[in-house]
């Protein structure tokens, strides 16, 4: 076994024993050369060293390099046990991940009715608010939340775009365990490509990245327009976005996401050199399949939006922020039709030209082949008669109904709020006439 050039090493503890295991050496135990040992070799050599009460004296022998094999050896080892550490942590993450998957199908299993809050929640305070709501809210009939978070979470790969107050991991995840332990779905939203600004208050991302305005160095304090807009076309935004809407889906623990979308006026601008001249529903049709590829594609999470750049003004009688009058209504061909399209309308039918019989946008979008999420505000008529109009059809991809709040009542008056409590009465589980009862939404 000594070849030329060997060397000898001796040891007085048993981890060099697992240098010479590891390096594929034989091992010299008590003078006595042997074979590799293997673990329950090893193992025994402990009990021998426990039993006896002194150390073994070991010696392995090498050839050639015999040091830097050994050291080859202990990288091995090392590595070895790292590599089962991370494996460790990874099948604890997809446990978490498999228990949640489990959750969600129980969900849609007991949820034929998807009875929705939507919410801004972007401060600590907020947070846990909505958390001591939840129990009352559930008791009232509520099974999704929208969680409108924007810059409002502590993001980690962009500290810089957090906003004051930022929601932590830690409450993140605290405020999603609750919603799971009552029964209630939690859809994180980050509002994306328009809404960049509201008034005089432009947001984190535009503010510290201003080359990826729509309208650079235009309207300055926000005079003149209604919200700002990122560049659909800027080489660098998709790619920051996705890192926040990905910090957003973990630490809230989601399996949906909502991106927004909505009143998006500044669009192929005439102050942006990649996209002036641009066809609107094009460049609409591009953000919206942009983020469907990551959320869809590559999260695998559901993905949600507002409807109303996908409704033409001139055809539904609609005013121009529930509707489109900037000619981005044709995106609607252009985009995946899983996407869960969350139509929104606060005024009562009579409020609208000609007094239709009926919030045609919901049929419309049916037809269309997509899941449909009607959604109401503040006037309790108008939520009735959006309520009722959309029950009248029958389809499984019509989801239930959404309330939207926009601060008109504060979180913990919230379950008793008349405009959610007509809702929730019109749409209980059974107020359904299509018989279609069991995974709504999924077909
Ligand atoms: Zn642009």
């Amino acid at each position: 076994m000594k070849g030329s050039g060997e060397s000898k090493c001796r040891f007085k503890v048993s981890v060099p024993l697992l240098w010479g295991h590891a390096a594929g050496k034989r091992v010299v135990h008590n003078q006595v050369s042997v074979p590799l040992l293997g673990e329950w070799g090893f193992i025994g050599v402990l009990i021998n060293e426990f039993w006896t009460g002194r150390r073994a004296r070991f010696s392995f022998t090498a050839q050639g390099t015999d040091m830097k094999r050994a050291m080859v050896g202990l990288a091995i080892v090392v590595a070895g046990l790292l590599a089962g550490v991370r494996e460790a942590a990874s099948a604890a993450a997809e446990d978490g991940a498999s228990g949640r998957t489990e959750w969600l199908e129980s969900w849609r299993r007991s949820n034929p009715v998807w009875r929705g809050v939507h919410l801004l929640v972007r401060h600590e305070g907020g947070a846990r608010e909505l958390e001591k709501a939840l129990p009352g809210l559930r008791e009232a009939g509520i099974n999704v939340v929208i969680a409108e978070v924007n810059y409002g979470f502590a993001f980690e790969s962009h500290p810089e775009l957090r906003s004051d107050g930022a929601i932590s991991k830690e409450r993140a995840k605290a405020l999603a365990q609750e919603c799971r332990r009552l029964g209630i779905r939690l859809i994180p939203q980050f509002s994306s490509l328009g809404h960049q600004s509201w008034a005089g208050t432009t947001f984190p991302l535009l503010t510290r990245y201003p080359e990826l305005d729509e309208t650079p160095g235009q309207y300055p304090g926000n005079k003149d327009i209604y919200c700002r807009s990122w560049c659909p076309r800027h080489p660098q935004v998709n790619g920051m976005v996705f890192q926040l809407m990905d910090e957003i889906l973990d630490g809230f623990e989601a399996d949906a996401f909502h991106v927004g979308l909505d009143e998006v006026f500044l669009l192929a601008s005439e102050h942006c050199s990649r996209c002036r001249g641009g066809n609107p529903a094009e460049l609409f049709a591009k953000a919206v399949t942009d983020y469907h590829a990551h959320l869809v594609g590559t999260r695998k999470v559901e993905m949600l939006m507002w409807a109303d750049r996908l409704i033409d003004a001139a055809r539904f009688g609609y005013g121009e922020w529930e509707a489109a009058k900037n000619g981005t209504a044709p995106a609607i061909d252009r985009i995946p039709k899983d996407i869960i399209l969350c139509d929104w309308h606060y005024e009562p039918l009579t409020k609208y030209a000609g007094k239709p019989a009926d919030y045609a946008s919901v049929p419309y979008f049916l037809e269309q082949g997509f899941r449909v999420w009607p959604c109401g505000w503040k006037n309790v008529d108008a939520t009735r008669a959006l309520a009722t109009s959309a029950l009248k059809h029958r389809s499984p991809r019509l989801l239930g109904h959404l309330c939207s709040t926009w601060g008109a009542v504060g979180v913990s008056e919230l379950a008793t709020w008349p405009p959610l409590v007509a809702a929730m009465e019109l749409w209980k589980d059974g107020a359904r006439v299509d018989g279609a009862t069991e995974r709504r939404g999924l077909d």
